[in-house]
Formats: C-alpha cells, structure tokens, sequence
C-alpha cells in the first residue's frame, strides 16, 4: 500500500521504524502459462478453461458442484436463487459481517434480519437464532470472518429441524476447517470471492459451491440469463476465462500459502507476551486458514489497540474498514437490532497480517509492537 501522496500520521522527527503491508501480491510462475491457455481456448464465461477451473475446485473440495461467477457479491446474490422465497419474505444474517453480504439480499428484494452472534465468535447465537425465525425466513446466512471457523455443525442441525436452507459466506473462509472436514461441507450452499483482497485471488471473481443438483441448475441458469429461455429470470454473472486461467494457477500455490501463513501465525503466538491480549478463540475441532490472525483484547477498549497498532505500522482490517455493527449504517438502520455480542466483539478485536510476503523482520515488528502495548 503506498502512502505516497498522503499526509504522514508520524510527526517530523519520528520515523516509523517500519511499514508492514497487508496488500499480498498474489503472483504465481504459472499464471501466464494458464493465460496463454485461456487464450487459445477462449475468454467468455462458458469456454472450457472456466470448466476445468470449476473441476478442479469442485475436486479440491470434493464437492459435487462449483459454479464460478464474477464477484463474492455476485456468488451471495446467486446463492440466494438456489433456496426458495417470495419478495419480502426474511433472511437471516449476522451484523458482523461485511455490508457486502448484505446488499446482495436487498437487491433481490428480501429482507434481512439481524441475529445476534455467539460470545466470541462469528457465528450465529442458537438462543437469538430462535428469537428471529419467523413464519417468513426462508434461509440463513453464516458468515465467519478473517478465517476463523464458525460451530457451523450445531447450526446446520438447527437449520434442518426449522427446514430452512443454510448459506455460508466464506469469502474469508477458503480452506478453513472443522472436524477435519471443510468448513464448506456444512453448508446447502457455500459461497467464495477471489477478489484481489481475498485469501487466493483471480482480481475480480467468486464461486458458488453445493452438493444438490437442483440448486446447482437453478443457480447456474441464473448466472446466464435464465439460460435465455425467457421463462426464468436471471443476468450475467458469469466468470471470465482469463480470470479462471489465472485461478487455476493460484489453486496450485494454495497448500503453500496455507501452510505459510500457518508458520507465520505459529511464530507470533509463540512470542506473544502481553497478558491483555489473546487470540480470538478457535471453536473445537476448528482449524484456522490464516487468512489474518485475530488478536483480542481481554480488557479495555479493542480500538485503543487498533490505534496503537496503526501507529506503529502494522495495519488492521478493523481501522480500514471500520467494522461495527451494520445496522448502525444508513442503509440498514431499518433492520436495526440490538445485537450486544456482535458490538462487543467488534469492538475488541484486531486483525494482524500473515501472509506470505512478510518478511522475518516484518514478523518481529508485529510481535514487539503488540507486546508493548499498555491497556
Ligand atoms: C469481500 C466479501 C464479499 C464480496 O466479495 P467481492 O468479491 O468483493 O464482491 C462478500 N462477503 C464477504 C464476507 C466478503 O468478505
């Protein structure tokens, strides 16, 4: 990220000893191999290159179906035609998660519903599950963040006895694991972006996952118009050949980063000293993918940490995005719910970098900025 052109949040005489970056430059040796590939065989969303992109993903996960589509947002949006509903009727999502999950549902019309998540954890909370299902929900959104895994188990069970669909949104969450299977598995439907800022990336783009033929073809029909028969709806949402070219070269690097960022993640905890800060919980039997580590902090004000964080050059998703709660956002204050774990568990967290471009040196600044820390 370059701050060339900005004003310097450091006074004159005070340099930041260093500036640690969490735009990661997903390049890959193969990727202009895959792109030449692409095109000869073609660029348009229904050229083979797409296909064997969509193959080897469904195999990596051993999924029936992979649907690739153009954006993470496009993938919610397109998960939303695999379940049923009538415009107006509810979905229920977390407030935690980003505006991005939730604008898709406006767009076709729906409703979302606020619910409240678990202590500490992005997961949603059974109690206030029940309180918010209504004779008018006709699915549920999951949506764990920065990697960590949801008890998406025990709601996929709740889900069921409710016989309401459940979607997860795991833009973050590719490869994230639970009871040795993917987090993935436990949806009807999962959805992924591969946006530039996502765990592996093809720039622009996404993918819609699901073992069930029948949501697959409604899904699939939606993302080309409704396959043109002018009985059902749908628009383009389609991936591009040359951005599957470049997702199939990435899917080759993938076990490399995880195991990476593992390291990376492994090497500040170790040397995490600071008794008011801690890992977010890992829910059992959750393995994290390292999209981010999640630091929290046990006492006193998260945002103190974000900002003491910041200033000494180690950036936090939290200070950029500023995440609250979303019906605290203009264009959600009509759902507003009084949602009092997912405030608190925004307000005390930070995300720390892992990705594989960090050097050793990167690594050290992380954890002596973090252990200096004073709550
Ligand atoms: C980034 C993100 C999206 C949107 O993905 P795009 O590829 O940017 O459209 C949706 N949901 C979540 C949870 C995200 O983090």
């Amino acid at each position: 990220m370059s701050r060339s052109g900005k004003a310097s949040k450091y006074p004159p005489d005070a340099r930041p000893p260093r500036e640690i970056t969490d735009a990661f430059r997903h390049r890959h040796p193969d990727d202009e191999r895959y792109l030449r590939q692409a095109l000869e065989t073609g660029l348009t969303g229904t050229s083979s290159i797409v296909e064997r992109y969509e193959r080897k993903l469904a195999e990596r996960y051993g999924m029936r179906h992979v649907l690739a589509v153009s954006s993470g947002a496009a993938a919610v949006t397109v998960a939303l035609d695999g379940i049923t509903w009538e415009p107006g009727d509810e979905i229920i999502v977390p407030p935690t998660c980003p505006i991005c999950t939730v604008l898709p549902i406006l767009s076709r019309g729906l409703k979302p519903v606020f619910c409240d998540v678990r202590p500490h954890n992005f997961g949603l909370d059974p109690d206030d599950l029940a309180r918010v299902i209504s004779p008018r929900t006709r699915g549920i959104i999951e949506v764990p963040m920065w990697g960590y895994p949801s008890r998406a188990d025990e709601l996929r069970e709740i889900a069921r006895a409710h016989g309401l669909p459940l979607i997860l949104d795991l833009a973050h969450c590719h490869m994230t694991r639970l009871n040795g299977r993917w987090l993935a598995e436990y949806g009807d439907i999962a959805c992924f972006s591969t946006h530039e800022g996502k765990f592996m990336s093809t720039g622009e783009g996404g993918f819609v996952m699901t073992n069930d033929a029948d949501r697959d073809a409604k899904m699939r029909a939606y993302t080309r118009f409704g396959n043109l028969d002018g009985i059902h709806f749908g628009l383009n949402y389609k991936l591009g050949g040359l951005q599957a070219a470049v997702g199939l070269a990435r899917l080759e690097a993938l076990d490399r980063h995880v195991e990476t960022r593992a390291r990376n993640r492994q090497y500040i905890l170790e040397r995490l000293q600071n008794p008011h800060v801690r890992e977010l919980p890992i829910c059992e039997g959750g393995v994290v993918n390292g999209y981010a580590l999640l630091l929290q902090v046990v006492r006193g004000d998260g945002r103190r940490f974000v900002e003491h964080l910041h200033t000494h050059g180690v950036p936090s998703d939290i200070k950029k995005y500023d995440n609250r709660p979303l019906y605290e956002y203009p264009l959600l204050a009509a759902y507003q719910r009084d949602c009092k774990n997912s405030a608190a568990l925004l307000r005390s967290l930070t995300t720390v970098p892992l990705h594989s471009d960090l050097s050793l040196e990167d690594l050290q600044h992380i954890i002596s900025t973090v252990n200096a820390y004073e709550c």
